[in-house]
């Protein structure tokens, strides 16, 4: 506590109200994005009311993708949207769920650091938040951080008093509270209802939080005197009744968070001098790219969490960035894998100018992986296979090309040629790290950010302009460097290992314009400002096709 007395960070809790998925996220990024176009130090966390102990073990149709950090941390994807807005890599201080927080507490216990103490959610529970949310910090500015849930949920009432405590223990003058509300329209009355913000401000209420500031979501503007009714019902100032209409692209919210006096308003708060507005021309240049390309190119994606876009987040997204670069719309046309199982390849892939399998997990969907990929590299349509995506292209390969008919990985079980394998050992920061057939699935795959050496003349060096590289993984298995020799009898070659040379990272095609099998997730470190090398030269790779269709 006295160690963060000493610093200069200023708190800002955001919590939602009313309904989930109102873009509490998003409205995060984009605040920490804009202080920092004032020129803060900004730092930005998730606390997720939720008992697992990470989202390793979920599902992605049910929690979206699974975001994962430097240092091999599996997080929400909100901490992806936190590090393409703001370029600050998220850390595994970052993130927090209450199954990390009750684990951290029961430890303890067991330890004996209570000192025959009764446990119990205030003081023990709460302390270990507060201390997750004062640790590691340095020299920033503002630390934002997001409360996963809505107002009202059982799970969250423990953060709500820790971040109150937090704001009494430091003082109002450092710490702010911003809550994202949800302003329905009733069509046939023709107007908007504020009753609902009033009754969740009031539950924040009775927890002992007075919001600071109100973003109400809202498909119109908010006219002045519903704000004044929202501020006087709420105890808020007029001014911090934000509007947070639906923007057409994510990009744009900040630059309309800011134009509604968001940053401005936050300043006012924390006694910062706030006439010299924001520099936002970087977004406004992300912006006008978007909105004004110079052409559109189609994309499909093969997977099976299509049902769930949020499970396709960063991928989406870098592909995104890949057309800003080239200033180009890339219009993603999701297929279910196993709907080209039912139909065939051709009847979902003609109508597209580049082909990417990504990351997945269990055997259903991959015969139609595996004919998609099949196309890709019969058609020479451009292919980008992720992880799981360059795994199954290997298969493809294997079976495909050298005959090896039952080569798959084991992932699907002992009977088949072992093309794909368990990883039972590596090296990390010098350190084996070793697995077994029957150990715990959560938090124990190949985590986090590893170093890949790429053979020298490759597409990928040549992409990448370096020969060394650092991406994340996320994975349990890995292609087996025994069939090395045959992948490039048939056209496939190894063109990225790890250092030690021990684990393939990288395959190429040679008889193929563009076909690229990546064992990492390069969609996580991708930002608008600063798109990932890979999708910059894929998405290109998509638009020389399209001219040719
Ligand atoms: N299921 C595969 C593995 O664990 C691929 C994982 C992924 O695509 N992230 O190796």
């Amino acid at each position: 506590m006295t160690d963060i007395l000493n610093k200069k960070a200023k708190f800002i809790f955001i919590t939602g109200g009313v309904v989930s998925s109102l873009g509490k996220g998003l409205a995060s990024a984009s605040l920490a994005s804009v202080l920092q176009c004032r020129g803060f130090k900004v730092r930005l966390r998730k606390l997720d009311p939720y008992l697992n102990v990470d989202p390793g073990t979920m599902s992605p149709l049910q929690h979206g993708e699974v975001y994962v950090t430097d240092d091999g941390t599996e997080a929400d994807l909100d901490l992806g949207h936190y590090e393409r807005f703001s370029g600050v890599p998220a850390k595994r201080t970052d993130s927090i769920t209450t199954g990390k927080i009750y684990q951290r507490v029961i430890d303890k216990e067991r330890h004996g650091d209570y000192l025959g103490t009764t446990i119990q959610v205030v003081p023990h529970v709460t302390n270990e938040i507060k201390d997750f949310i004062l640790s590691d910090i340095t020299d920033e500015d503002f630390v934002l951080c997001e409360i996963g849930g809505t107002v009202g949920d059982i799970e969250g009432q423990p953060y709500l008093e820790a971040i109150r405590q937090v704001a009494y223990d430091l003082g109002r003058e450092r710490a702010m509270f911003i809550h994202v509300t949800l302003l329905p329209y009733i069509p046939t009355a023709g107007e908007l209802k504020t009753k609902p913000t009033q009754h969740s401000v009031k539950k924040l209420q009775e927890y002992g939080i007075q919001p600071d500031m109100l973003l109400c979501r809202c498909c119109c503007d908010i006219p002045q005197n519903e704000k004044r009714k929202i501020a006087l019902f709420c105890n808020i100032r007029e001014e911090n009744v934000i509007t947070a209409r639906d923007a057409d692209s994510i990009y744009q919210v900040p630059i309309a968070y800011s134009e509604e006096g968001m940053d401005t308003q936050v300043c006012k708060h924390f006694g910062i001098n706030s006439d010299k507005p924001a520099d936002l021309s970087k977004w406004h240049h992300i912006v006008d790219v978007l909105r004004n390309p110079e052409g559109t190119v189609k994309i499909a994606v093969v997977g099976k969490y299509v049902q769930l876009l949020e499970a396709y987040k960063s991928l989406g997204e870098a592909l995104t960035h890949g057309g800003i670069a080239n200033k180009f719309k890339v219009k993603v046309k999701w297929i279910d894998s196993e709907d080209i199982e039912r139909d065939g390849a051709d009847a979902h892939l003609n109508d597209v100018s580049a082909i990417l399998v990504p990351g997945g997990f269990g055997q259903r969907g991959t015969t139609g992986k595996i004919m998609a990929i099949t196309y890709a590299r019969e058609h020479k349509v451009p292919f980008l296979g992720i992880c799981f995506g360059m795994q199954m292209a290997v298969i493809e390969t294997m079976r495909n090309l050298a005959g090896v008919k039952n080569a798959n990985t084991t992932e699907f079980g002992p009977d088949c040629e072992p093309v794909v394998g368990l990883m039972t050992e590596w090296d990390k920061d010098g350190a084996k790290e070793i697995r077994t057939k029957d150990g715990d699935l959560g938090g124990t795959m190949r985590l986090g950010a590893y170093p890949c050496c790429l053979s020298e003349g490759s597409l990928v060096a040549k992409i990448y302009g370096t020969n060394k590289i650092s991406e994340r993984h996320r994975h349990r298995y890995e292609v087996n460097l025994v069939y090395e020799k045959t992948l490039n009898d048939y056209g496939m070659v190894v063109v990225g290992k790890s250092p030690d040379g021990k684990l393939p990272e990288i395959v190429e095609r040679i008889d193929h314009p563009w076909f690229i099998g990546v064992q990492f997730h390069p969609e996580l470190k991708s930002k608008p400002f600063a798109p990932h090398p890979l999708f910059v030269s894929f998405v290109a790779a998509a638009i020389k096709q399209s001219r040719l269709i």
